[in-house]
């Protein structure tokens, strides 16, 4: 039977002729159907897969040299384009939407010869923290099927985690990898803002939206990255800043770290008791290593969230203009219907409650009158945060936070409590108002029986670093063994 460990190793199992792609296809579609019920994939692309599959697998056996993601079986989050193939944003308003592009991302695993197996389940344009607000139905975390799986990228989560694909792409705006990364038990990369090309991806706010990676192991997340990355004629605030060899690993620290931590968050009231403690005791452990630990005064934390919420409503209030059923998928509209009633019907059916909610908020906040009240004491915070983070780069090589205050919530515990929601984002966002590169990694099991991460910060651009410390906290804690799962 076919088993996944990390890319190279498949490699190696293809070029020993111990495994096919076709075999991994088959292996994955028979898994996603067997696992139907988790609702994690919007669209299946099996017959494709499967022919692609077939090409690659003579091309190899005859003599051919393979390309870095040869035969490698990748998910994409249902605000990706893939050309002349549906992407809706699990909206309504998208319904029957057919891309007549490919994302760039998409562009370059597909000139490396990836398979891409299916578009997956999310919250409405990637606005949410549990998979609850999407027109498919929710996701169900595959640990616990009472949980959710986190959001807004909850089946690219769930595809990792139950075996549905090798490795995923989501979008995270602020936080919609790394939290249902951590919701799921697996590894979710947030670049920095500028690493990855947005061409391609559905906008929520365009200023804070960065593709990211799920994946089982940090090679794997490693080679994709480098792939995907880099400059492109198409996003002008992609950056040019050299890529790294991402996957250049080994840790070659030559001095003891020196790690922060944000002392008001590993005190705030809303962290579960288990979490903090587990926080508290990574610190320990590092000291043990030689390396230092120490506690950096954040007065800002009470103003994230509601930075956050004022900065994002306010660009996807102007994002989301575009959907007027004029020039997308859905169109409501009767005989008797004028242009301005057309636009009216439409996005009152097309948008789900959530989103409407944010086009609402963020209308608001823009608006004459209160947009100074608002928009730029909100725009004066992020300059206040980018500030403060230069300063904690001068000292620290990484920081350190929880990445979610509590495990997975239960299935429709806070879907009545936007607030309480919106609340659940205290960690993830601030990563992405100053936009360094973050990510989750499954370190902790919590007496409950679930899953979580540590999230670990670097400065801008210095995934290379982000990746190798990763690497080695994995090795150090040797993270949940998922396969037991399935
Ligand atoms: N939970 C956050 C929100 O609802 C993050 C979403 C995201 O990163 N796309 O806005």
């Amino acid at each position: 039977m076919f088993s996944y460990e990390t890319i190279p190793q498949y490699h190696s199992d293809l070029l020993n002729g111990t495994t096919s792609c076709v075999d991994a296809v088959i292996f994955y579609l028979s898994k996603i159907k067997d696992k139907k019920h988790l609702n994690a994939f919007t669209q299946v692309y099996g017959e494709e897969a499967l022919e692609k599959a077939r090409y690659l697998d003579e091309h190899r056996t005859a003599g051919n040299t393979i390309k870095k993601l040869h035969g490698v079986v990748i998910a994409l989050k249902d605000v990706i384009c893939y050309k002349d193939h549906p992407v809706t944003a699990a909206s309504g308003i998208l319904k029957n939407f057919v891309s007549v592009y490919n994302a760039t991302a998409v562009e370059r695993l597909l000139a490396e010869d990836a398979i891409i197996i299916g578009h997956t389940n999310c919250d409405e344009f990637a606005m949410g923290s549990t998979n609850e607000n999407s027109v498919y139905g929710r996701v169900l975390n595959a640990l616990d099927e009472t949980k959710v799986p986190g959001g807004s990228s909850g089946g690219s989560a769930v595809a990792v985690q139950a075996e549905l694909c090798m490795i995923s792409l989501g979008s995270d705006t602020g936080g919609s990898v790394r939290q249902p990364a951590d919701f799921c038990g697996i590894i979710g990369l947030k670049p920095t803002y500028g690493r990855i090309s947005r061409y391609g991806l559905i906008a929520y706010a365009s200023s804070f939206d960065q593709i990211g990676i799920f994946g089982k192991n940090v090679v794997d997340i490693a080679i994709l990255l480098k792939i995907i990355a880099g400059k492109d004629e198409f996003d002008s605030t992609v950056s040019g800043q050299a890529i790294d060899d991402y996957h250049a690993l080994q840790p070659s620290f030559s001095k003891p770290l020196r790690i922060g931590y944000l002392k008001e968050a590993f005190q705030s009231p809303a962290l579960d008791k288990d979490i903090q403690a587990s926080m508290y005791g990574f610190i320990e452990t590092q000291k043990k290593h030689g390396h230092t630990v120490e506690a950096i005064d954040f007065e800002f934390l009470d103003y994230i969230v509601p930075a956050y919420y004022i900065l994002t409503t306010a660009e996807a209030s102007s994002n989301l203009s575009r959907f007027d059923g004029i020039r997308y998928g859905f169109r409501n509209v009767d005989k008797k219907t004028d242009l301005t009633d057309l636009y009216c019907r439409t996005r009152s059916n097309g948008f789900g409650k959530e989103v409407k909610r944010r086009i609402m908020l963020g209308t608001f906040v823009l608006s004459a009158g209160y947009y100074e009240a608002y928009f730029t004491k909100a725009q004066h915070v992020r300059q206040l945060l980018k500030e403060k983070i230069k300063l904690i780069f001068n000292d620290f090589d990484a920081l350190i936070l929880p990445t979610a205050p509590s495990t997975a919530f239960s299935i429709g515990e806070k879907l009545d409590d936007p607030i309480a929601m919106y609340l659940a984002d205290i960690f993830t966002v601030f990563s992405n108002l100053i936009g360094t590169p973050s990510i989750s990694i499954p370190l902790f099991w919590h007496k409950n029986g679930l899953p979580y991460g540590l999230q670990v910060m670097t400065n801008h651009f210095c995934e290379l670093s982000l990746l190798q410390l990763s690497n080695y906290w994995i090795e150090q804690y040797k993270s949940p063994d998922l396969k037991n799962l399935n």
